[in-house]
């Protein structure tokens, strides 16, 4: 699919300012004043519960309290030193089930620190003024290969750079950032922040990016272990799962995914072809986000539709009431059963413990996730690497991070994590030879 051509389905349901509109920045960032009175509203907890619910560990009363006293720079020095995507993670983490709800003031009387929008408040003007924080160790005279351009990628190839090796990353896609760049939903991140932070983690230097390098295919990995002291695969997950029903190949039945790498790269949004009734097949993250950015295009109705109860849903209860506000209909239950119509699809069918029923529709999304081939012959399990504690695969100088590993819970945080970790291991394996 390219965006101009899905047949039967057209673009331009609203006009390009109408869209502009509907993508502006879901949670816009706070002004002097705002930032000092919610850094107030910290009582800078002795035990900091939201820095043990932070999956990167930031000290986050450390840095509340900078911001009170006007040391941007401080502050975001506190929040990069665990997580150097804390720009991106600002915007996207959904911190409503991290550090935010465990947060002592998340109470039925009121609501917990704002530490998201703080997060952003200390970070944004240190990357904008491309403020370096970090001077790199002497070299080690090591280099390490990065697999994957991804928030897993870039977060190890940063704390090498800074503890003194030097890094070539190998990235598939014409441009870094992985999910940052071609999947987060477009409203998260904003003014192509994903470029500005990837521009500002690799100001520190001793980092190499080489575009549209593909393992397996373009380089092996048997020639990086030859060429590199250690390698970190950082490359997510791969194509989308398939239905496996009747009329999966029908025109108009698109993979969510696809979609909407699509349209983060789209310069004019109105372009891009929508249905008028947009089913939606999926529970998770991009299920929602390809439901609330069929609205936003223009979609007249929505209907998303997951196989199991809430509970089981991995989209969180905020992403839910979000796609529910912007006028989503969600379905729990109902399993597909096939999709309608001659060439083009016109419905799906699905099943429920009631018995069956069809949503008529012009477009379809498939959003059931995605899946990984395997690389080399490192143990996988269920699909995705098989890591220890200090991310190292079982090949002895091979680490990985991100989606791609077991364990995981696919959160850009998660892999700046994984990432930060495998480096520190790294680190510790190269030093020990
Ligand atoms: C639609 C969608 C919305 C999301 N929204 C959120 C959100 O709001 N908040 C949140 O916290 N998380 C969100 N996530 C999850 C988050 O984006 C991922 O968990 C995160 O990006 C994983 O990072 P990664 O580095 O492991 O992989 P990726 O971001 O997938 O990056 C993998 C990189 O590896 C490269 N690559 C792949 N294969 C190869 C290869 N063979 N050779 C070389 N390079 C390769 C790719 O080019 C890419 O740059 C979302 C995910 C999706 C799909
Ligand atoms: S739990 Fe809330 S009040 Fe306590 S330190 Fe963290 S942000 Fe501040």
């Amino acid at each position: 699919m390219t965006v101009e051509t899905i047949p039967n389905v057209r673009p331009r349901r609203l006009s390009k300012d109408e869209i502009e509109a509907n993508f502006a920045d879901l949670h816009p960032p706070l002004l002097r004043a705002e930032a000092l009175i919610e850094a107030d509203r910290c009582y800078f907890c002795y035990d900091a519960p939201c820095t043990t619910a932070c999956p990167t560990g930031i000290d986050i009363p450390g840095f509340i309290q900078k911001i009170r006293s006007d040391n941007i720079r401080g502050s975001a020095q506190t929040i990069f030193r665990e997580n150097i995507m804390g720009g991106m993670c600002a915007r996207v983490c959904p911190t409503e089930v991290l550090c935010e709800e465990a947060c002592v003031r998340n109470t039925h009387e009121e609501k917990p620190v704002e530490i998201g929008l703080l997060q952003r408040y200390a970070t944004d003007p240190v990357i904008d003024a491309g403020t370096q924080l970090f001077a790199r160790a002497p070299s080690s005279g090591k280099k390490v290969a990065v697999v994957g351009g991804g928030p897993a990628g870039l977060s190890c190839a940063h704390r090498l750079a800074v503890l003194g090796h030097d890094v070539v990353i190998f990235n598939r896609d014409k441009k870094p950032g992985g999910l940052n760049e071609y999947g987060i939903a477009a409203y998260k991140t904003v003014d192509d922040f994903a470029q500005i932070e990837i521009d500002y983690i690799l100001s520190v230097g001793g980092i190499d990016v080489k575009h549209r390098v593909t393992l397996g295919e373009d380089v092996q990995l048997s020639e990086l272990l030859r060429d590199f002291d250690a390698v970190f695969l950082g490359i997510g997950l791969g194509q989308s799962n398939n239905l496996g029903i009747d009329g999966e190949d029908k025109e108009g039945v698109i993979n969510a995914i696809d979609y909407i790498a699509e349209l983060r790269q789209a310069d004019d949004k109105s372009r891009l072809p929508i249905g008028k009734t947009v089913v939606v097949i999926g529970g998770g993250m991009t299920a929602i986000d390809i439901a609330v950015q069929s609205r936003h295009l223009g979609a007249q109705q929505v209907h998303m539709v997951y196989r199991r109860g809430p509970e089981k849903m991995s989209a969180s209860v905020f992403e839910q009431a979000l796609a529910q506000t912007s006028g989503v209909t969600i379905h729990h239950r109902a399993p597909p059963k096939q999709i309608l119509g001659d060439d083009h699809v016109t419905g799906v069918e699905f099943e429920t413990d009631e018995g069956k029923f069809v949503l008529y529709a012009d477009m379809v999304f498939k959003a059931i996730g995605q899946q990984m081939k395997g690389i080399g012959d490192l143990d996988m399990d269920n699909g995705r690497l098989v890591v220890n504690d200090g991310h190292r695969t079982s090949h002895e100088t091979v680490w990985a991070g991100g989606d791609c590993v077991v364990g995981g819970d696919d959160l850009t945080v998660s892999a700046v994590q994984h990432g930060k970790v495998a480096a520190i291991d790294i680190d510790r394996h190269l030093r020990a030879q």
